[in-house]
């Protein structure tokens, strides 16, 4: 729970800048709808003017009749849009160490080195192959031993060159740098190797509970 003014103070999602001082470009405490009403506030980021939208929830009822926001009204937040990178990449049953390379990953990613997050990409990867008793001599090796064991889909096997050059990354200084949309498909690659090595098994795991 917070203030409606503190709502303004938050990191931006199009950009990664962190507690930003965000311009407030509309707010309407009652949209109604034909079956129910919401709360929204809009922002405008001051670095990038990349546009947020955020969904609250007013927590005393005598405050929730229709126009804009006033400061002091107390709110907790439903949603925003854009969601964080965090949220989106959201994946269950990790074990510890994937989890921290791969939250590093991300958060280096935000702060817009795509090189750093590479490598810590590369890490993941490595980290869940070994949880699954596979460390061959490289990535690629490796994620197709987790094929060949059945433990990650097939079809993998065709999209394995989005991670080459990942693999290679941070071996050495010579290395070819990879731009930001390469590690966005390598992200995404890993993302998908994740769920299929973790969060798939820990569910099915769960319904047989
Ligand atoms: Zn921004």
């Amino acid at each position: 729970m917070t203030n409606f003014a503190q709502v303004a103070f938050r990191d931006c999602n199009w950009c990664g800048a962190q507690l930003v001082g965000m311009n407030q470009v509309w707010s309407q405490k009652q949209v109604q709808g034909a079956s129910k009403k919401r709360s929204w506030a809009v922002y405008s980021c001051p670095n990038c003017a990349g546009v947020t939208c955020i969904e609250l929830r007013i927590i005393q009822p005598n405050q929730a009749s229709p126009g804009t926001f006033s400061h002091a009204v107390e709110v907790v937040e439903i949603q925003e849009i854009p969601e964080s990178n965090r949220s989106r990449h959201q994946i269950k049953h990790l074990p510890q160490d994937v989890e921290d390379y791969f939250s590093d990953a991300l958060r280096i990613m935000g702060a817009g080195v795509p090189d750093g997050a590479a490598v810590q990409l590369r890490r993941t990867l490595e980290a869940a192959a070994s949880h699954h008793d596979v460390s061959e001599r490289n990535l690629v090796q490796s994620i197709e031993k987790l094929i060949d064991k059945g433990l990650v889909t097939r079809d993998f096997g065709e999209v394995l060159q989005h991670i080459r050059k990942i693999g290679n990354m941070g071996a050495h200084a010579t290395d070819e740098r990879l731009g930001e949309e390469e590690v966005e498909r390598a992200l995404r690659f890993t993302v998908q190797v994740l769920k299929n090595l973790f969060e798939v098994p820990g569910e099915l795991e769960e319904l047989k509970e």
